[in-house]
């Protein structure tokens, strides 16, 4: 009974070239990466500046063991808040110059909890149409209406915002880099907006943290609006490396997370030593503005060379660079083709993008080097549309 709709379902994905399969990676996450015993350049992890295999990482986290253990054993509210954490949040607070900061054990629970506590039935969150799947979730968790607006539409976004009472309490949410597409959010009229009609503000920093601003601290930093944006979230996943997620703010935020946010209380907290490992991440993010700007130096050069051979990448002025084809059936194909000459690269189909938008997601990392962004560059021109 249920394998027969199971079985319906799994064949009609296969029929739409929307089947997602696991793909098996033998080796630690870099520039190069095993698969099925053999070395491919890797294009697609947010492992920006290749840390996750750091080895100033892995001692951080192996001294986190040794001092901490395994796991935390309990909730951070019951007693698995560990000095680690808390040396974590001061970190993150001071880098992010906030007033405090609160971590979670991944970004996908951050933005389920920090939304599902700020709002309510009774209230309205603007979200930009291209926000991450996590975002939405936690507008359907907080049973808030969820008004979309299509992205970066500003007159759009103006227009919702004049259409709702002004005594509802509204919530504007955007991811600062965008996970798809790699261009920005309009910060400084979402700014202009949230104050305008009163509205919180809460920005998603997932692929800004540790790519932008001086010191890595994001979009919002880089454009000085720390006092300006009430929420800045961001996970500690990607260019940091590691595992986890924070979100920055005044101290009565954070105060109030801690005691309604649902999935800071009811979880177990993060392991010590990989808040160790954050540590760590957070101390060589802010002191290597050179890896930063190698890394956009790459991005810059990859893209050029992608539009040079007239692919379309969008609005992206990020690390993230779309290659969009169309079809997913032809993205699945590209993908499959650079596999074969040692290339790993991801499609990504419907319902992560709009039908018919399919793409290639390339992610430029600080450590390729100009023969791997080169040699990536000469596969692509085979397949010149
Ligand atoms: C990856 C991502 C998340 C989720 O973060 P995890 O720590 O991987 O759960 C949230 N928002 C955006 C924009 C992301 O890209």
């Amino acid at each position: 009974m249920m394998n027969d709709f199971l079985t319906t379902d799994l064949n009609a994905l296969k029929q739409e070239h929307r089947y997602r399969q696991l793909r098996e990676v033998e080796s630690p996450m870099g520039r190069v990466i095993l698969r099925d015993g053999k070395e491919v350049l890797n294009f697609c992890s947010n492992d920006y500046l290749g840390l996750a295999n750091d080895p100033r990482l892995i001692v951080a986290a192996q001294q986190g063991l040794t001092r901490y253990g395994v796991g935390s054993g309990a909730s951070r509210l019951v007693s698995g808040h560990m000095t680690a954490h808390a040396t974590l949040e001061k970190n993150l607070a001071q880098l992010k110059s906030t007033e405090a900061a609160l971590v979670f054990s991944t970004g996908y629970m951050a933005n389920c909890g920090i939304i599902s506590a700020l709002v309510g039935r009774d209230d309205v969150v603007f979200s930009d149409r291209l926000n991450h799947a996590s975002i939405i979730d936690g507008v359907i968790l907080s049973r808030a209406k969820l008004e979309r607006y299509p992205h970066v539409d500003m007159k759009a976004l103006e227009d919702l915002l004049k259409g709702t009472p002004i005594t509802k309490r509204k919530l504007i949410v955007t991811d600062s880099v965008f996970s798809m597409d790699g261009d920005c959010a309009p910060l400084h009229e979402l700014v202009a907006l949230a104050k305008r009609y009163k509205a919180m503000l809460m920005v998603d920093e997932a692929h800004g943290f540790g790519v932008l601003g001086k010191n890595g601290a994001g979009l919002v930093d880089e454009l000085g609006f720390h006092a300006d944006v009430d929420i800045q979230m961001g996970t500690l996943s990607k260019a940091a490396g590691c595992f986890g997620a924070y979100v920055a703010g005044s101290q009565s935020l954070i105060h109030y997370l801690i005691n309604h946010a649902r999935s800071f209380i009811y979880t177990t907290a993060l392991p010590p030593a990989i808040a160790e490992a954050a540590n760590c991440a957070i101390d060589i993010i802010r002191a290597n503005q050179e890896q930063r700007t190698q890394l956009m130096a790459n991005a810059t050069y990859l893209r050029q060379q992608l539009n040079a051979l007239g692919f379309n990448t969008l609005q992206s002025t990020t690390p993230i660079i779309p290659i969009v084809v169309g079809e997913a059936k032809r993205a699945v194909e590209l993908s499959q083709r650079l596999l074969e000459k040692g290339i790993f690269v991801q499609a990504i189909r419907p319902p992560t993008v709009p039908e018919g938008s399919s793409r290639l997601r390339v992610t430029v990392m600080a450590t390729h080097t100009r023969e791997d962004l080169d040699y990536f560059i000469q596969c692509m021109k085979v397949h010149t549309l």
